[in-house]
């Protein structure tokens, strides 16, 4: 368990090195958190460590704010998960086909990024899944799922053994219900640091990332060409004058 506090210090410290800074991108991702975690305390992945899944390091790592969720238990308490764990808790083998308000506000550069070759591995999991009587045998083909997809942990326990003691543990009864953020469209992606970039963390006037390294990479331009950027923009503006 986590306190909220504890989540929001986190992600601002892990964004720190890339996207975060006081003057950059973190107030974006301190508010977006802000209003997203609504409970005093929340189990985190790491307490979902025994479903021996890989965390996930795309969409969830670099905009945590955006795309972790707030998945509810059965018994009432609050995790905040990535999407790998969030699939497992809900019994989820596949993505909804029906695009949500969610899927047509995502850019077309990041639909299809992960939309490979057909996995008839996959295909047949979600097939057993869908087919389940009980949440047991859902679990089991969850687990498996995440397994093949996202990889394991460690490996070194078998499967049925994993479903055995995660069905003693939080997340091994059908949850209640979860929420996911409605992030505003995206724009591109920083070169720089990776993140998805929108229209409100753009250094105003630019189309640049309000981030810690495009801003110290513009800095740096500027000390050493410190005419470029300030007088040719002046000479320019006196030329439209004339
Ligand atoms: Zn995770
Ligand atoms: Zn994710
Ligand atoms: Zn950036």
């Amino acid at each position: 368990m986590k306190t909220r506090q504890q989540i929001i210090d986190e992600t601002l410290q892990a964004h720190e090195t890339t996207t975060g800074g006081p003057d950059a991108y973190s107030p974006m991702i301190q508010a977006e958190l802000e209003k997203r975690l609504t409970e005093e305390a929340y189990l985190t992945c790491e307490d979902f460590a025994h479903f021996d899944v890989k965390c996930c390091d795309a969409a969830c790592e670099s905009e945590p704010h955006y795309e972790m969720i707030d998945v509810i238990l059965d018994d009432d308490r609050h995790a905040w998960v990535c999407c790998h764990i969030r699939d497992i808790l809900i019994r989820r083998t596949k993505k909804p086909p029906a695009p949500g308000p969610k899927a047509k506000k995502k850019g077309k550069l990041v639909d299809g990024l992960f939309d490979g070759e057909p996995d008839s591995v996959a295909e047949r999991l979600h097939a057993g899944n869908v087919a389940a009587t009980s949440d047991e045998e859902k679990l089991y083909y969850c687990l498996k799922y995440a397994h093949h997809k996202s990889g394991r942990k460690s490996g070194d326990q078998s499967l049925d053994s994993i479903v055995q003691q995660a069905l003693k543990l939080p997340g091994g009864r059908p949850t209640k219900g979860f929420s996911e953020s409605n992030p505003p469209q995206n724009y591109s992606l920083c070169f720089l640091c990776g993140a998805l970039t929108y229209l409100e963390n753009l250094i105003p006037e630019t189309n640049y990332h309000n981030c810690r390294v495009m801003r110290e990479l513009l800095q740096k331009n500027r000390e050493s060409h410190p005419t470029e950027d300030t007088q040719t923009d002046e000479t320019q503006t006196r030329g439209e004058d004339d």
